[in-house]
């Protein structure tokens, strides 16, 4: 097999290109090694072209967004690191807005304000792209993705187009097809549409300064982190966050990683935290909850790369 540099020189990959960059620049956890390559297509086409010949030679891919939700091992990603970061196509539609994968959510959020469209306003100050909202089905302040979209578009792993409105079932909480396991599973997100209502400019605007501030209140950009690290689960009875309050988390630390003073359910990188600590962390946040309680705490952190 060609190592990743040949592989890209091979196929003539005409997009940005960098070898053994840390992943740690790449993620709001600001943690994570290197990547043996990053690879940023600037159209669906050369994301698609760079996708097909990767299968034929059998060369490992990961789909990067915007690193919102990642904890990267320390020894880095082996093989190629795709990111949609150059789709970044936005367009305002009938129904409502229209968004290439690696848009912002932000922007996303601020075109349709600018444009004086509602429904979007509960994502204002999500970290992310539009393709890992999707994937992941972000949700916040009891909205979630699957409740605006009226179609996604996805590469299939074949690398056949496929366009699906979602149905209730196969999206839910933190679930979607996307996800390993899904009918789509394997498939990279290009862009989804929202279906919005026409509202007052100023009525919206006001609405998300509300949220952005609320999660600064919060906490959740004190200090690199990852969002919410465990999900729900309502055979809790209540949030993970409270289990976590209660079983001491809150502001808690092992080496080089802590958890948030605000928030038991954020891990925070206070400076230089390694994965390793945050995977000890994390295994300690499970342990106690199985042992006081016998909750299984999944992660919503999705977790890849070499110990
Ligand atoms: C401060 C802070 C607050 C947060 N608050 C919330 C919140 O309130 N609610 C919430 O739900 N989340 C929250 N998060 C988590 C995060 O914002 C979301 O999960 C977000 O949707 C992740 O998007 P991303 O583009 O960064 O995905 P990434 O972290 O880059 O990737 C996450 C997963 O999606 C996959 N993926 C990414 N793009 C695609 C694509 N185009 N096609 C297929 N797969 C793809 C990746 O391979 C990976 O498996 C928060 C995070 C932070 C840092």
């Amino acid at each position: 097999m060609p190592t990743v540099r040949e592989f890209l020189e091979k196929i003539k990959f005409d997009g940005p290109v960098s070898y053994g960059e840390p992943m740690s620049g790449r993620t709001t956890f600001r943690i994570g090694g290197p990547a043996d390559a990053l690879a940023e297509p600037r159209t669906r086409e050369s994301l698609a072209a760079l996708l097909s010949a990767a299968r034929s030679e059998g060369l490992p891919v990961f789909l990067l967004g915007g690193g919102a939700n990642l904890l990267v091992r320390d020894g880095g990603i082996r093989g190629l690191v795709v990111s949609t970061r150059g789709l970044a196509g936005l367009r305002i539609t009938e129904a409502g807005i229209e968004a290439e994968a690696g848009v912002p959510v932000t922007d996303l959020v601020g075109a349709a304000a600018e444009a004086g469209l509602s429904g979007l306003e509960f994502a204002a100050g999500l970290p992310g792209s539009v393709g890992g909202a999707v994937y992941m089905n972000a949700r916040c302040y009891e909205r979630e993705f699957a409740d605006l979209m009226t179609r996604v578009d996805y590469l299939d792993s074949r690398g056949n187009l496929g366009s699906l409105v979602p149905a209730k079932g196969e999206w839910a909480y933190k679930s979607t097809p996307f996800m390993p396991g899904g009918l789509q599973s394997g498939s990279v997100v290009l862009g989804a549409e929202f279906r919005l209502r026409p509202g007052e400019k100023p009525a919206i605007l006001s609405r998300m300064r509300e949220l952005e501030a609320d999660r600064a209140a919060k906490g959740h950009f004190d200090f690199p982190c990852a969002g919410s690290v465990f999900k729900n689960d309502r055979r809790f009875g209540r949030p993970t966050g409270r289990i976590l309050d209660e079983l001491g988390f809150r502001g808690r630390a092992l080496g080089t990683a802590a958890v948030s003073e605000k928030h038991a359910n954020i891990f925070v990188n206070p400076g230089s935290a390694t994965a390793a600590d945050m995977l000890a962390l994390i295994e300690q946040a499970r342990r106690e909850a199985r042992e006081r309680y016998g909750y299984e705490l999944e992660t919503e952190v999705v977790i890849v790369g070499e110990p």
